[in-house]
């Protein structure tokens, strides 16, 4: 999969993309991410990609002309699958958005800087609007880096099984089980007792309770969507039994 990241500070990407899963899944062709200095996309002397805001007021803008151009050169002899800005007016950014965006091919994605980017660039080149969250960061470099992490992952072969994203947090819509490693007791702090059993059919069990118990205290609102299978379902009505009875004791 290929991605196009267009921004004014290219070598923020550097450590991201040099570390790690997305290093890996670069080195090993699974995904292609291509940054582009918005500058390179300028005319003038001064390679100014920002303006005053019409209308007055304080903060500029990224004028339209290079970011056209921008995209107009990336998408020249190559398809397209979606344009995204990075911006707080977005759809949040979900595992499920990442989900859609990695069964794409070829994803560009925009990084606005000081107040954003000229409206017109949202009506006519960008097909989606993208935010990681409900608050204001100071550019979209963090967010396209988000969004490249988190969909590369998807990506077949670029995880091994020792980071296997199977059981990740919201997969199936549920948060992850606890997990433990050696050693077994750390001052006085033991791992649960089921994990050392051997008993893998006990284990399997304890985790999905686990995770269904996490997601029930944590974040409740995704079971209204997870997608549980008729053990996890028969764990989840026991769950919400005993908490019943825990409140109606209050
Ligand atoms: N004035 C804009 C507003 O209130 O909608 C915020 C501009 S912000 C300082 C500059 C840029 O950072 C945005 O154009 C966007 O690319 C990026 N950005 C900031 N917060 C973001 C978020 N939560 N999700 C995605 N992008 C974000």
């Amino acid at each position: 999969m290929r991605f196009d990241v267009v921004t004014i500070f290219p070598r923020l990407f550097d450590g991201p993309l040099g570390e790690g899963i997305v290093r890996r899944a670069i080195e090993r062709g699974i995904a292609d991410v291509r940054v582009h200095d918005l500058r390179d996309y300028t005319a003038d002397r001064h390679r100014s990609v920002d303006d005053v805001s019409y209308g007055g007021g304080p903060g500029m803008v990224f004028k339209p002309e290079p970011l056209f151009k921008a995209v107009e050169a990336i998408r020249a002899g190559c398809e397209v699958d979606a344009v995204i800005l990075t911006s707080p007016q977005g759809r949040t950014f979900t595992q499920r958005e990442a989900e859609r965006l990695a069964a794409m091919r070829h994803v560009v994605v925009l990084c606005g800087r000081y107040e954003g980017v000229d409206d017109r660039v949202r009506e006519a080149l960008v097909t989606e609007e993208l935010s990681i969250g409900d608050y204001v960061v100071s550019g979209g470099e963090l967010p396209a880096l988000v969004i490249v992490d988190a969909v590369v992952r998807l990506l077949p072969g670029a995880v091994g099984d020792e980071e296997s994203v199977e059981v990740d947090s919201f997969n199936r819509g549920l948060l992850d089980f606890p997990h433990y490693t050696r050693p077994a007791e750390f001052r006085d702090l033991r791992v649960p007792a089921v994990l050392l059993s051997g008993n893998h059919a006990e284990i399997r069990r304890w985790r999905k309770r686990e995770a269904l118990s996490r997601t029930l205290a944590l974040r409740p609102d995704l079971l209204r969507t997870a997608e549980l299978d008729s053990e996890e379902r028969e764990i989840l009505r026991v769950l919400l039994n005993e908490r019943g009875v825990e409140h109606g004791r209050d």
